[in-house]
């Protein structure tokens, strides 16, 4: 049935049309979350499987929205990444982690590393490569100290970009990572040729751990082809102490997840490091 006048978005899908409206509301306030600061880093541990000390953090985008308390990601990221306004927050993301890794380095923990997740736009934009020299260079980190992840669905969208982009970054000693290794349908193949770091085999490989022989034998096999390749292997989402277990027996180097700990706010990560350093 159609209609004139005032009421006539009724007759469409109203489930559409809220989508929309949510997704105009979101970036309305994504923009002015910019200007008013209303974004946070949380830092979850990475540990080493072999002497169960924390070697570095991931950064974790958080939004301390005025009303809502504090957002995730899942809410907004896609309404940031959408609209380009990703490329302006994640330029932040960036330069605040630095800061704050200048920080724990100068409170002497020199070592610490530090992955910050770069999204699709993020990784396209022809300034990246300077964006990340700059803030290297106006914050004074360690290159070596920085790692990029780069999702294995964006990576092998573009292989010949993401190689040139890789190493780009890796002549400035940035370090690389592919993240939620496992869920972008890639050739193995490609591990071969990327210049990689780490791959972090993503929460869904983790979870099957516990399921059926099949997941641990591909999981086992996982780790170590990437070990013949001399890439890092880090396990996301480690919940469980028999998961943890069956990693260190597959000599995984790393590990990542609610088992150590929920990401956390910058001071909260510093205590962390206190207590490894003191223990
Ligand atoms: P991701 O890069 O795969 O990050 C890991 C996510 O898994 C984080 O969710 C983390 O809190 C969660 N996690 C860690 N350990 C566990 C566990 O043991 N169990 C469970 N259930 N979850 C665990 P978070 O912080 O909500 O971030 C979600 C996604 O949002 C990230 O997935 C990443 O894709 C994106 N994201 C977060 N921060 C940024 C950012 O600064 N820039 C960009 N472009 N994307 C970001
Ligand atoms: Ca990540
Ligand atoms: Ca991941
Ligand atoms: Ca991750």
């Amino acid at each position: 049935a159609k209609s004139n006048g005032k009421n006539t978005y009724f007759y469409y899908d109203e489930s559409i049309n809220k989508d929309l409206m949510d997704k105009i509301e979101i970036q309305a306030q994504l923009r002015s979350a910019i200007t008013n600061q209303e974004f946070d880093i949380y830092y979850q541990p990475q540990i080493d499987l072999e002497n169960e000390k924390i070697i570095g953090f991931e950064a974790l985008l958080r939004w301390n929205h005025p009303t809502k308390g504090v957002i995730l990601p899942a809410e907004f990221i896609q309404v940031a990444e959408e609209t380009g306004l990703i490329v302006t927050i994640g330029e932040w993301v960036l330069k605040r982690a630095c800061e704050q890794l200048k920080e724990w380095e100068n409170q002497g923990f020199p070592s610490v590393i530090l992955a910050v997740n770069l999204s699709r736009r993020q990784f396209r934009d022809k300034h990246l490569v300077s964006m990340v020299s700059n803030i290297i260079e106006e914050t004074g980190i360690a290159p070596n100290c920085l790692e990029l992840e780069i999702k294995e669905e964006i990576a092998i969208e573009d292989i010949n970009y993401t190689m040139q982009c890789i190493l780009d970054l890796r002549q400035k000693g940035v370090l690389f990572s592919l993240d939620d290794f496992g869920t972008g349908y890639s050739s193995l193949n490609y591990l071969k040729h990327l210049p990689l770091d780490s791959l972090k085999l993503d929460k869904s490989f983790i979870d099957s751990i516990t399921e059926d022989r099949d997941s641990r034998a591909i999981i086992s096999t996982l780790i170590s082809l990437a070990r013949a390749l001399g890439i890092n292997v880090i396990a996301e989402g480690v919940e469980s102490g028999s998961q943890e277990d069956f990693l260190k027996d597959a000599k995984c180097n790393q590990a990542q997840g609610f088992l150590y700990s929920e990401p956390v706010p910058a001071k909260a990560a510093g205590r962390l490091l206190e207590i490894v350093r003191e223990g």
